[in-house]
């Protein structure tokens, strides 16, 4: 029987529909405030002008404002945290994004913990990282918690599965990680130093792939029956899994393009509401 196809540009579209109710009511709420995105990004990489653009149409998508910020290739550490400072201490900006990658000179790490726990709406600081691993209220990593939420809407009890994450990125592979043991699953991560990844990826319920290589995970290293999640995004546009041989004998399945990409955006703009909607009613 042919995988359900986790279908992530469909359910992205009703959390739109969603949100833009809710920017709506806000708006009215509040004599015409716009919750607003502000985005950081540093250099001229086409991808991630690219992703920056997209965040910012999707924005508009629903009634949000965004507000983009543009620094150039030779931005130092201590200039981007000023730009940080400056968007954290601005009561319009409701939450803060910072295109990853940024340059090599800047300490990444360091700027994306100077963003606010309140306005980390892409969920990429430290301490959003560690609430969230805690099961306390934060923002998750857009990308993974966009995935638990795909897969929450088509139901599937993740308690007591085995999920296989490969990759153990701050952005991707660690959160994903934790979300899924939040979720009860039993959870191993692999990584680059990871020995014998086919026999390990070949007891999973669920696989995550999230290296960043062209089908680097192999269709016959998946056992039949398992939930296959494609985070990869990479030139085609083409996944991380080999996906082809896998639609017809896997249990269900994120396509590329149309299965994470669009949540990752959705769980943002949902994400950048909430925070939104909470510094309304704290005023
Ligand atoms: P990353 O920071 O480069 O991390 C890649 C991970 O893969 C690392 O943990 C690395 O291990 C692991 N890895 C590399 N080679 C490996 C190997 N031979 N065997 C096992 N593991 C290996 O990448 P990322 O930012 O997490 O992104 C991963 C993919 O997701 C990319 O295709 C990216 O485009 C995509 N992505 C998509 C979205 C979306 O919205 N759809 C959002 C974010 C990312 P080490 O830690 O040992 O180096």
């Amino acid at each position: 029987m042919p995988g359900i196809i986790l279908d992530g540009k469909s359910l992205a579209k009703q959390i739109e529909t969603d949100l833009t109710q809710r920017v709506a009511r806000l708006k009215e709420a509040s004599g015409g405030f716009q919750p607003t995105l502000a985005t950081i990004l540093v250099g001229d990489d086409p991808a991630s002008a690219h992703y920056v653009k997209q965040k910012g149409v999707a924005c508009r998508r629903v009634g949000m404002d965004s507000r983009q910020v543009f620094l150039p290739q030779e931005t130092s550490t201590e200039e981007l945290l000023e730009a940080i400072d400056s968007l954290a201490g601005d009561v319009g900006v409701n939450g803060i994004l910072l295109q990853h990658p940024v340059p090599p000179q800047i300490d990444e790490r360091a700027c994306f913990d100077r963003i606010p726990v309140e306005k980390d709406v892409d969920g990429v600081s430290s301490q959003g990282f560690g609430l969230m691993a805690m099961n306390s209220p934060a923002y998750g990593s857009a990308t993974p918690a966009g995935i638990m939420r795909l897969l929450q809407h088509y139901e599937f009890p993740v308690s007591g599965l085995h999920a296989v994450v490969v990759g153990r990125s701050p952005i991707l592979g660690k959160p994903m990680a934790a979300m899924l043991l939040n979720a009860n699953a039993t959870v191993t991560v692999c990584h680059s130093r990871t020995r014998n990844l086919p026999s390990i990826v070949g007891l999973a319920d669920i696989v995550v792939g999230a290296v960043g290589k062209p089908e680097f995970i192999k269709a016959d290293w998946i056992k039949d029956g398992a939930i296959v999640v494609d985070a990869g995004y990479n030139p085609g546009p083409i996944g991380d899994i080999e996906l082809e041989p896998l639609k017809d004998r896997c249990r269900a399945y994120t396509p590329v393009p149309g299965g994470v990409g669009p949540m990752t955006i959705a769980t943002l703009l949902s994400q950048t509401v909430e925070a939104a909607e909470k510094s309304l009613s704290a005023t």
